[in-house]
């Protein structure tokens, strides 16, 4: 393992893939951008000139930085070009046990012995990924939030045998692109403050499934007691509902509780291809979605 890590690899160029090696090469960093669709890139890209243009206040980058930073990376759907020279590689691929335990296991083989290997999963510990590879000693979760909406910071978990050099090494690579690392001490699903979002989340959609409350109250409540420009559905909205239920589903596999079986309504929604921002129409309807609206609080 580098004490310093120079260069970037992230594999899957989606939604958190493509933020994490844009915002990582503003920070000087060589960042290599790999996927099997070549037009993963250019979809994340879209999706983040939406989401610059929703955020509704003053993001650290402008939409002109997440464009200059696009021709900077390199993107490859060749994954051997993409790993060569690779001292960290972060891995936001669908959130799927089996295909990240396949796709750890080609890194492995790929990527410099020297490189620690990190996924983002939003759920999965990297103790269930590790023994895909030969180096379970340099494997680790980095879960990043989403960049684009300034939220800069990330919840750093190590497996079984991850080092402490390599935990420390990558606590100051975090920090150096100016996110804040949240460290857990010891395996907890859902990390740190991402289990925190987990339990509002599992709340607020049920409530909504259960016919308790309309979803936009529970926004309106949120909004009002936080101050944030939008509250948990439409938080939901931007990072997918495809993307929500995947990890809802990975949290009941694991606790076999009914309470943590996600709602029908939300597969129902997916089903309709609403799905949020990506398809414009998810809890709430894009490019203007009502909570952008004075009268929202009213
Ligand atoms: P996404 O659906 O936007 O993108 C996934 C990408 O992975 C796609 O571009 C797909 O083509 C690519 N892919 C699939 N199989 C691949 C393979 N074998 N090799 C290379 N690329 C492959 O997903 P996302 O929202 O970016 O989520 C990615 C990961 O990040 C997930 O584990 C998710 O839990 C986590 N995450 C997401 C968010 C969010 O807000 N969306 C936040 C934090 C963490």
């Amino acid at each position: 393992m580098k004490e310093k890590l120079h260069h970037i690899t992230v594999i899957g160029a989606g939604t958190l893939g493509t933020q994490i090696a844009l915002w990582s090469s503003t920070f000087g960093y060589r960042v290599c951008l790999y996927d099997i669709n070549q037009r993963s890139f250019q979809r994340s890209m879209e999706y983040i000139s939406v989401a610059v243009e929703q955020a509704g206040r003053k993001t650290r980058l402008s939409l002109e930085d997440w464009k200059n930073e696009a021709k900077k990376v390199a993107f490859f759907v060749e994954m051997d070009k993409a790993l060569r020279d690779a001292d960290l590689v972060i891995e936001a691929v669908f959130e799927d046990l089996a295909l990240k335990r396949n796709v750890f296991a080609e890194i492995d083989m790929l990527a410099p012995s020297h490189a620690i290997l990190a996924t983002n999963s939003s759920s999965i510990p990297i103790s269930r990924i590790e023994s895909a590879t030969g180096r379970a000693e340099l494997c680790m979760n980095i879960h990043f939030y989403s960049l684009v909406h300034g939220q800069n910071m990330a919840d750093l978990m190590g497996g079984a045998k991850t080092t402490a050099g390599v935990m420390e090494t990558v606590k100051a690579w975090v920090r150096s692109v100016g996110c804040i690392p949240l460290t857990v001490k010891k395996e907890s699903l859902g990390f740190c403050f991402n289990r925190i979002w987990r339990a509002v989340k599992r709340e607020a959609l049920h409530m909504w499934a259960e016919g308790v409350v309309d979803f936009r109250d529970v926004d309106r409540g949120w909004m009002t007691a936080y101050g944030t420009p939008w509250g948990p559905f439409g938080i939901m909205d931007r990072i997918g509902l495809d993307v929500v239920y995947d990890i809802e589903m990975m949290y009941y596999n694991e606790s076999k509780d009914p309470k943590d079986f996600p709602p029908h309504a939300l597969r129902e929604k997916i089903k309709k291809n609403e799905i949020g921002i990506k398809t414009n129409r998810g809890f709430y309807e894009y490019p203007h979605p009502e909570y952008r609206n004075p009268e929202f609080l009213r």
